[in-house]
């Protein structure tokens, strides 16, 4: 787990835990103000409470009719809020997560992550990582049903068919991954036939197994690149390091004389020299791709050698 985000997610946990103990105490000054028998009602219990615990504490008796005294009180103030047109539990401890009341842990002695833990640590991983937080994009749900199935006469096979068998090279990747032979994917097709999908559910399977991914757009490369061109920085130094980079929709940048093509190609022969993956989606062809950023980078970013090539073929998934 990285450590800049689980503390960003204690943080959050943190401010949630403040955000309660104000919500308890505006709920408690409503009372006093408005329904003095239930505030009369829950300063006993109150003392109650307070005056077993020191009874136990200085070795007294303990009060065996607590429980019974207790709920009799309880079910007493349950009553009046309902009668007072408030939810029962309005005097009780406020928490989003009923498992761990929002301390982030369960299990005493041993204390364990709570799932509404890692669930928001995996939502700001996912955010961090550039999948956002929209819906999920999986392999999963991936729905094979709305492809058109209907025969592509130049090549003799359905969208439908071309897509699910892209999928499985993708699944079986991201599940081989680090032991690919081919390091890199190269995905590409016309706008709308799946792409993207396919990266998303790609990253969201390596984040599962707990590889490090980052996602970005080919146009955010070109800010970055463009960045560190001019005023140096670290920007690319992450993308160079980061184990598996995703750069989505290739050709969709802006062509800069003397950033685009340079920084693409040191980007993508740097990778390759360290033996990282690189898996870039784009909507153009072999072709189209060697005239917009020469023969060099187009012969290492496809070939055969370390690069799966998948190609998509048919109508905008969008619009149909
Ligand atoms: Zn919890």
């Amino acid at each position: 787990m990285r450590e800049d985000l689980l503390s960003a997610v204690e943080a959050d946990f943190q401010l949630l835990r403040e955000e309660n103990e104000r919500t308890e105490i505006s709920r408690r000054e409503e009372i006093r103000r408005n329904y003095p028998e239930i505030e009369k009602l829950a300063e006993e219990r109150e003392e109650l409470i307070h005056g077993t615990i020191r009874k136990i504490l200085s070795g007294g008796e303990q009060a065996e009719k607590l429980p019974e005294i207790m709920e009799e009180k309880n079910a007493r103030i349950r009553t009046l809020l309902r009668e007072a047109g408030l939810p029962e539990d309005y005097l009780s401890p406020v928490y989003r997560c009923p498992v761990c009341r929002d301390t982030g842990y369960t299990g005493d002695p041993v204390r364990t992550r709570c799932d509404c833990f890692r669930k928001a640590y995996q939502k700001k991983l996912r955010e961090s990582i550039g999948l956002g937080n929209g819906s999920r994009e999986t392999f999963e749900s991936f729905d094979a049903a709305r492809i058109p199935a209907d025969m592509i006469p130049e090549i003799g096979r359905s969208q439908r068919e071309l897509a699910l068998f892209a999928r499985q090279q993708c699944e079986q990747w991201a599940d081989r991954y680090p032991e690919n032979t081919r390091k890199n994917i190269l995905l590409t097709g016309p706008s709308g036939t799946g792409k993207t999908f396919l990266l998303r559910a790609v990253a969201e399977r390596l984040i599962e197994r707990d590889f490090p991914v980052l996602v970005i757009s080919a146009y955010r490369f070109i800010e970055i690149a463009r960045k560190s061109y001019f005023e140096g920085g670290e920007g690319m130094e992450e993308l160079l390091d980061i184990p598996v980079l995703m750069l989505d929709d290739l050709g969709s940048e802006p062509m800069m004389k003397n950033i685009t093509v340079e920084q693409l190609f040191n980007l993508v022969s740097e990778r390759n020299a360290r033996g990282l993956s690189t898996l870039i989606s784009t909507n153009l062809n072999l072709e189209e791709l060697v005239n917009r950023y020469t023969e060099r980078i187009v012969s290492r970013i496809s070939d055969p050698r370390n690069t799966l090539v998948i190609i998509l073929q048919g109508k905008d998934l969008r619009s149909v």
